[in-house]
């Protein structure tokens, strides 16, 4: 059963043992809230059904890379997938273990690189030949020998939304097997590198099981061919991917079931797999909590206008994304047909269309459900918006991860006039 973390108990919503009511009260909203129990046993599920195996669980620092949540996911022995120098620094922060950090992405940039190998990370994924030869010079002048592997593009379709879907030959990701092959047989030229993976991701928010197999066997039928061609791959990397409920007629699929289909098809393949999962492991541990500020009839509906908006959560507007709203204090309220809205100037700024739903009145508390996951890290200061707190749940206690952002901080490195800088 995956779990979120999140149940009523006498008609209050609840994480954990603390009523969200008392969350508001104590820290305002809008606030994003997660439990920590949640985003552990999620974690946990993982190595637990991938214990046959020699395996590396690193956490997509994208989904979600607030401190409070890497130093928990540190703690219990995370490794983390990273995409950006700045996900290094905050890995790093909340005391990661840079040796267990693998670094992907199609546009590193030198100096990324160099920030990467000063603090010893464990391995590149490269996604284009252009990238590799980059990689090489940076880690000669390093005196440095990363651990590199190619991100290939296995030409799969994932039924998933068009923008988180990866794995196809005309996306931006990956290289080509014939490419990639080539690539590896030609590895005396970067003698700075040791080619030792071969990695893939295929897209995100996947429900089909069968797609990440069918992906593996590819990329093993290629691992075959290169280990014949005296290439000495020794580990294998599957990417993140797999999907989570959204819906309550959905069902998230079973990170040990899927896990278990790992573990047969490697079985005896002498090859370490590192997986990279984000979404499933924090996913539904989340929930953005909103409190209503005015209800306002329209023609065929209403308008329940919520102080949280697009620019604290945009997963609605960018990917029609359907999230469960649900008041925090149960009521016998009349159910109607709304629109749950921010207060940013955009049409595109809802967070629920035409939901049918238990009516409530300004003061009530919302909460968003299944936002622990490409939320708070898609936020931004729209609208002169400061950007919302967050708080970890842990049986009965809060921490505050990350405090709301103040005025101050929406113009920090600004200056009315600006620094002049001479242009010789
Ligand atoms: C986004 C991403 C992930 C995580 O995907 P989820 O769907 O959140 O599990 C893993 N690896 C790479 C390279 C990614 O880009």
């Amino acid at each position: 059963m995956p779990t979120s973390g999140f149940q009523y108990r006498d008609r209050t919503f609840y994480c954990e043992d603390v009523s969200l009511d008392h969350i508001a009260e104590r820290f305002g909203t809008p606030c994003y809230v997660y439990s920590a129990a949640a985003i552990a046993t999620n974690y946990d599920s993982y190595g637990d059904a991938l214990a046959g195996l020699p395996h590396d669980v690193y956490y997509a620092v994208k989904a979600n890379g607030s401190l409070g949540i890497l130093s928990l996911l540190a703690r219990r022995g995370a490794g983390f997938d990273i995409v950006s120098g700045g996900e290094l620094f905050r890995v790093l922060k909340a005391g990661g273990d840079p040796a267990r950090v693998v670094f992907s992405g199609v546009g590193k940039t030198v100096s990324e690189m160099e920030y990467a190998l000063r603090s010893g990370i464990g391995s590149f994924n490269c996604e284009s030949e252009g990238e590799v030869v980059v990689l090489n010079e940076t880690a000669g002048r390093f005196n440095a020998q990363p651990v590199v592997a190619l991100r290939v593009n296995p030409d799969i379709n994932a039924d998933t939304h068009p923008y988180i879907a990866t794995g196809l030959r005309d996306h931006k990701f990956g290289i080509p097997f014939e490419t990639a092959e080539r690539i590896y047989t030609e590895s005396a030229r970067f003698p700075n590198l040791r080619f030792e993976g071969v990695s893939c991701h295929i897209g995100s928010q996947i429900f089909d099981t069968n797609v990440f197999y069918e992906a593996l066997d590819k990329v093993l039928a290629l691992v075959a061919k290169l280990r014949d061609a005296g290439v000495a791959v020794r580990q294998l990397d599957l990417g993140g991917g797999l999907g989570i409920a959204y819906r309550p007629e959905e069902t998230t699929p079973s990170i040990s079931g899927y896990a278990a289909g790992l573990v047969r098809a490697l079985r005896g393949k002498d090859l370490r797999l590192m997986i990279e999962p984000g979404r499933s492991i924090v996913g539904q541990a989340g929930v953005l909590l909103t409190r209503v500020v005015y209800r306002k009839p329209a023609e065929s509906k209403q308008f329940f206008i919520v102080d949280a908006a697009m620019n604290d959560l945009i997963r609605p507007a960018l990917y029609q994304s359907h999230h469960e709203i649900v008041p925090v204090a149960q009521r016998d309220a009349e159910m109607v047909m709304a629109d749950v809205v921010g207060p940013v100037c955009e049409t595109g700024d809802f967070l629920a269309r035409d939901r049918l739903m238990p009516a409530v009145d300004p003061g009530e508390l919302l909460a968003i459900c299944t936002a622990g996951a490409y939320g708070f890290v898609q936020a931004s200061n729209y609208n002169g918006r400061p950007r919302a707190a967050e708080v970890l749940v842990e049986g009965a206690t809060v921490r505050l991860i990350r405090e709301r952002e103040t005025y101050d901080d929406l113009v920090r490195g600004e200056s009315p006039l600006g620094a002049t800088e001479p242009v010789s």
